[in-house]
């Protein structure tokens, strides 16, 4: 099927990186930084250049375009998702992508900085890209792989379909958002206007990686009320709410339970704020696990650990709220097992083996699968992201590629 197709897939991402789309957490607006636009514009354009003609960009810088069905059948309509902005950590302008054609296997120094060294030792997935061509930064900047190695990716897909009309599919739909990394990027989503059954987003690293499970995380905010006092004149009165916060801090597990002692499908809790003064402390935890209930018993541990510190200092006390986050994808794609099936088949027809993975936070995915998108995530080759030695494979790119036609052709297939 690809044997004769020019893909475009490089030759966009390269062009796409220069632009400047980097998000800030701090800005009010939506999207957060005007300049997110710049690229979702030259999108749009793209778009109705290929002949897609409701291509079009809204007030909060969304893509929304529609590849029109070219099938008899009753085809569910699906969506493929990618977030234009680059993360907030590293500079995302003045971006010089290089591409290492025919990779040797070395260590990559980053011209513009040439203490930026990017090595296999410390990367050891570059040790099975030897023999491709593999795209860096300069040394001065991200290079944005992330995500617009999955915004490539999908615009390749539909120049794909749209100057090859014998491939069946149903509807396809495209969406590019904003503000991921900034963990806006659903905020504004107009999902009744996508109209799409089910979604895929195209953010995941590795050849082959395949994520449909995330977290679930909820947030918990504990207040610890001392009683406040002039100091000199204290004695046998103040109750000092900072020291009762740091006597709780110090009570917490040592070795389990946090995000620095555990890995894989083992869960935390992990204090992430602290303000306060004598008289009041107020803290932030994240609580993370794979499996939603577990939440539950690590609040309880929390709860009482907190009481029996609160029991030492007479006059103080504490409340203790829990919010919830997100939740673990999984638990709305098990209802619909033909999602992760076809994604996993067409992993396999572009020759890829499908490496399933767990991602240990969440996705916006995560997010528009329980906004009613059920929504996993696919690989696009892109990898150490958020840094300046952030690098992708053009053939891992191309394979992406493959991989959603394949998709798009699979759930025609399965369709009466
Ligand atoms: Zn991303």
């Amino acid at each position: 099927m690809f044997d004769d197709y020019q893909f475009t897939v490089a030759e966009k991402f390269l062009r796409y990186v220069q632009i400047d789309t980097q998000s800030d957490p701090l800005s009010k607006t939506q999207p957060s930084t005007a300049k997110q636009k710049d690229l979702s514009m030259v999108l749009v354009q793209e778009l109705k250049d290929i002949g897609i003609v409701d291509a079009h960009m809204d007030e909060y810088g969304y893509v929304y375009a529609s590849i029109p069905s070219n099938s008899e059948k009753q085809v569910p309509v699906i969506c493929f998702c990618a977030h234009v902005d680059t993360a907030p950590d590293c500079s995302g302008s003045g971006v010089k992508p290089i591409v290492h054609n025919n990779y040797d296997g070395g260590d990559i120094v980053l011209p513009d900085d040439i203490t930026q060294i990017i090595t296999p030792a410390e990367h050891p997935y570059l040790e099975q890209k030897r023999g491709e061509d593999i795209i860096t930064a300069s040394g001065t900047t991200l290079l944005g792989a992330d995500d617009k190695a999955g915004v490539a990716v999908i615009m390749d897909m539909a120049n794909y379909f749209m100057h090859h009309p014998e491939p069946k599919h149903g509807t396809i739909k495209i969406l590019f958002t904003p503000d991921e990394e900034i963990g806006r990027g659903v905020d504004r989503v107009d999902l009744k206007k996508l109209a799409a059954d089910f979604g895929y987003t195209l953010d995941a690293g590795e050849r082959g990686a395949y994520e449909d499970e995330t977290f679930s995380a909820d947030g918990v905010t504990i207040t610890i009320h001392g009683i406040s006092a002039h100091p000199g004149y204290a004695k046998g009165k103040l109750v000092n709410a900072i020291k009762v916060a740091g006597v709780f801090l110090d009570s917490l597990p040592k070795d389990i339970l946090s995000p620095e002692t555990t890995e894989n499908r083992q869960g935390f809790v992990h204090p992430v704020h602290i303000d306060g003064i004598t008289e009041k402390v107020v803290l932030q935890f994240i609580i993370r696990d794979f499996i939603t209930a577990k939440l539950n018993e690590y609040e309880d541990f929390l709860k009482e650990l907190l009481g029996e510190i609160i029991a030492r200092f007479p006059g103080a006390r504490a409340e203790f709220a829990v919010k919830e986050q997100y939740r673990n994808m999984k638990e709305i794609l098990n209802r619909f097992p033909q999602v992760s099936d076809y994604a996993k088949q067409a992993i396999q027809r572009a020759g890829v083996k499908v490496m399933a993975m767990s991602a240990r936070g969440g996705t916006d995915g995560s997010r528009l699968s329980f906004m009613g998108l059920p929504c996993p995530n696919i690989f696009t080759g892109e990898m150490a992201f958020h840094g300046k030695h952030e690098y992708v494979s053009i053939q891992d790119m191309q394979k992406s590629v493959e991989t959603i036609v394949h998709l798009a052709m699979i759930w025609e297939e399965r369709s009466k």
